[in-house]
């Protein structure tokens, strides 16, 4: 349920708002826009046991909406603005395109600066790479751990960019937030709630990968688990294909994702091209397609000899590849207004 608030409304009246609301043992979180403030009533079955009602006579309020979704906090009922994720210096969601780029895996200290080069030179803002690697089969590398932390934090640092790595455990994301800038919630761990939950404690931005075979509805649920946390930790929602009966491509991108999420969600939505692929020839394409219709970002894979990569060589771009693609993407930024 939302409570909108009357433009004039006072802090007492807002108080007494919020605690009726835990007197009825439910929580609240307010999102002041630049229009109106409203609160959000969040709790177990706030649709059966709160009557709208109760809050409608009070001072201050506007109107009280029923929100018949299940997700809340990631909905544009909740804030009609967009919201604008500001980290280090970076803003996503705003009205520049953010390039993010690294390797699947970050596989030694050379690789990972050699990488996160070609990204400052790119003109991408942010250095992505796997310390922790949730992977298929049990026998595949998993990961440096903490020395990958430590390579991917100094890549990023020596060219000034951004750092996105994933965590996987509850147990590790103290560690993970140590290193990084914004944690990546996986594909895998969409539905790990306890994850989910637990995420927020890092009081950092989460990238949060919709699932791949999780309808929209249930990745805007997922937001909600972290954004429902005291820590207040923003979501970036990222696209990365679904599974489907195509097997031309590894995933399906779900192009269609990017404008649901812009209409029916404030968070900022990005694009993950290359796992959608799965195959280098096709991430061009797709990283274009998903700019023009309109994400606020793209995460890629390269890799300074994708045939030798540790782990997703055959959809990581080459240095040279990379740096082609991300010249035709601010092409097609500014073409439709936006910088890159
Ligand atoms: C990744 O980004 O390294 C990754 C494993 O992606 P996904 O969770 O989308 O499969
Ligand atoms: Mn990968």
């Amino acid at each position: 349920m939302i409570v909108e608030m009357e433009k004039n409304v006072t802090a007492e009246q807002i108080q007494k708002i919020t605690k009726k609301i835990q007197a009825i043992g439910f929580d609240f979180q307010i999102n002041e826009g630049k229009e109106r403030i409203v609160i959000a009533v969040l709790g177990i079955d706030v649709k059966r046991s709160l009557d709208p009602q109760q809050f409608r006579a009070l001072d201050g309020v506007e109107d009280v909406i029923p929100i018949s979704k299940p997700y809340k906090l990631a909905s544009r009922d909740f804030k009609s603005e967009d919201t604008v994720i500001k980290v280090g210096g970076v803003e996503i969601g705003g009205k520049g395109v953010i390039l993010m780029a690294g390797p699947c895996s970050v596989e030694g200290e050379r690789q990972i600066f050699r990488c996160a080069e070609a990204v400052k030179k790119a003109g991408g803002k942010i250095l992505r790479g796997g310390a922790f690697k949730p992977r298929t089969s049990p026998y595949s590398f998993r990961g440096l751990k903490e020395e990958g932390l430590q390579f991917l934090r100094r890549a990023a640092d020596q060219f000034d960019l951004l750092v996105v790595t994933e965590v996987m455990s509850v147990g590790s994301i103290k560690l993970v937030a140590e290193y990084a800038d914004i944690l990546q919630i996986g594909a895998r761990n969409m539905q790990n709630y306890d994850l989910l939950e637990a995420v927020n404690s890092c009081k950092k931005p989460v990238l949060l990968k919709r699932g791949p075979s999780a309808e929209i509805e249930e990745w805007f649920c997922a937001a909600d688990y972290i954004l429902n946390g005291s820590n207040g930790s923003n979501v970036i929602l990222c696209e990365r294909g679904m599974k489907t009966f195509e097997r031309a491509t590894r995933y399906t991108l779900d192009i269609s994702a990017v404008p649901v999420a812009k209409r029916l969600s404030h968070l900022p939505i990005i694009v993950d091209p290359s796992h959608a692929a799965g195959n280098f020839h096709y991430v061009p394409a797709l990283a274009k397609a998903a700019v023009a219709a309109g994400a606020d970002g793209i995460i890629m894979e390269i890799h300074p000899e994708p045939e030798r990569a540790f782990s997703d060589g055959a959809q990581s771009l080459t240095f040279s590849d990379f740096a082609r693609l991300s010249k035709e993407l601010k092409v097609i930024a500014s073409a439709i207004g936006r910088g890159m």
